[in-house]
């Protein structure tokens, strides 16, 4: 018999985690954190002195309370973003099996666990992009998806009862820059018998495909190419996980000769790790100032620098407090902005009421001193409804369950799916945290 459990990120934006049970052994899949829930509880950055009881409570990460440990076999996390592992760090003390994934995730894991001081139990076991890991009676193929960060896995996990898919997150990028594009045949081959798709559904109600990765590449070249390279800077922010994109931006303003700086820990903690698993080296050469009291020493000489020569990349996109963006237009930095210079936002803004206004703040005091702002210049990393459209022609799933997102976005997932011939309550499912399915045949 298969059950799938709610645990966390159904209903909700964040904290992932679903507990796949068959027969007496259980694997968890994801661990993630709720961002925004984090940002409202607390603003310390320090993570690792945050009490696990109280993270739980305020829902910040999921309550696995109920969960009979002793049946886990192990921690699957598909991927390396911050709502699908932070959690382990806080949780998986509790459990007696060891945490399984792809190289990139297990370096970035590894890295939450050591810059925040965590002390770990269990072994992370890195697993090959498309490799198959025999794990209890389970066997989990790590197959490639494009999504916004390295490593990206789609779970295909082998039961004897059947296939369960787990992609949360993907889209199909069919023009990937970094990495091959996903290989449909080979999904088409080994989903012959898929009981259920657990999937994202974000963007279920965006119309058309999300556009590739190599669309926000052209919008960059274009705003590259289409400036005096010799009398401003070029102020550049982005996730600091999305490698494509800073590998791109970091080669362009290698081609138009200009000096790199990167000013903030999260982009040394990312690119570092692509560096260690061989995805990109756009690190090397390249001038890296991760800590506070460094950062204020830099941009003092910077001031005495000729400026124009530099494209500078700084976190912050989301207008955190404590980033280095936030600081500098807040004047807790020494000012190196000049009037003419560029920003650019390689990202989107995190539907919050809170960051949207942050970010707003953000974007009109740089215009006050007089920056030009090239916002939006993004191409998110979530499945929209041609691609669901595309993998569920593709895998022929049995039954659905949408993930990772508000119900009125999997209301959204279940109109088309019905397009598709699933009906709700019968091979459309929604579960709300604690909810459980049961596949008895
Ligand atoms: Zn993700």
């Amino acid at each position: 018999m298969i059950r799938i459990r709610a645990i966390g990120g159904y209903g909700e934006i964040g904290r992932n985690m679903t507990l796949l049970t068959v027969d007496d052994e259980s694997l968890v899949l994801d661990m993630g954190i709720h961002l925004e829930r984090l940002v409202e509880y607390t603003e310390d950055e320090d993570l690792g002195k945050l009490k696990t009881s109280e993270l739980i409570k305020h829902e910040v990460i999921p309550n696995d309370e109920a969960i009979d440990k002793k049946k886990i076999v192990g921690i699957v996390p598909s991927h390396g973003h911050l709502d699908h592992i932070a959690a382990i760090p806080y949780l998986e003390k509790n459990y007696d099996c060891p945490i399984y994934c792809t190289p990139y995730t297990a370096e970035v894991l590894k890295r939450q666990f050591d810059d925040n001081k965590f002390k770990r139990k269990n072994k992370i076991i890195s697993c090959a992009v498309n490799s198959k890991v025999n794990i209890g009676s389970f066997v989990v193929e790590f197959v490639h998806m494009t999504h916004s960060i390295p490593h990206t896995a789609m779970l295909f996990v082998h039961t004897k009862y059947g296939t369960v898919v787990y992609a949360n997150d993907f889209k199909i990028d069919l023009h990937p820059t970094l990495c091959d594009t996903p290989n449909l045949k080979y999904i088409e081959s080994i989903s012959s018998n898929v009981k259920v798709l657990i999937t994202e559904c974000l963007r279920a109600q965006s119309l058309s495909r999300t556009p590739s990765e190599s669309v926000a590449v052209q919008m960059l070249e274009d705003i590259f190419s289409g400036i005096d390279h010799k009398r401003n800077t070029i102020f550049f922010t982005s996730f600091s996980s999305q490698i494509e994109r800073l590998h791109v931006a970091i080669h362009l303003a290698r081609k138009y000769n200009r000096k790199i700086l990167l000013f903030g820990r999260s982009l040394e903690k990312y690119l570092t790790c692509a560096k260690t698993v061989g995805v990109s080296d756009c690190i090397d050469d390249v001038e890296v100032v991760p800590y506070r009291a460094l950062v204020k020493r830099r941009m003092k000489q910077l001031q005495r620098e000729n400026m124009s020569e530099y494209m500078i990349v700084m976190t912050g996109h989301q207008g955190e407090k404590q980033a280095v963006l936030a600081s500098m237009v807040n004047g807790k930095l020494p000012n190196i902005f000049r009037k003419g210079d560029l920003f650019i936002f390689s990202c989107n803004t995190i539907p919050s009421p809170k960051i949207i206004s942050a970010r707003q703040d953000i974007e009109e005091k740089l215009e006050q001193k007089g920056l030009r702002l090239f916002t939006d210049v993004h191409a998110s990393g979530h499945a929209s409804r041609e691609d669901l459209r595309d993998l569920i022609s593709h895998i022929k799933p049995q039954h659905i369950i949408p993930a990772h997102g508000t119900m009125q976005m999997m209301q959204s997932f279940a109109d088309f799916a019905e397009q598709e011939g699933y009906e709700r309550k019968k091979t459309i499912h929604f579960l709300k945290v604690g909810d459980e399915f049961v596949l008895k045949d």
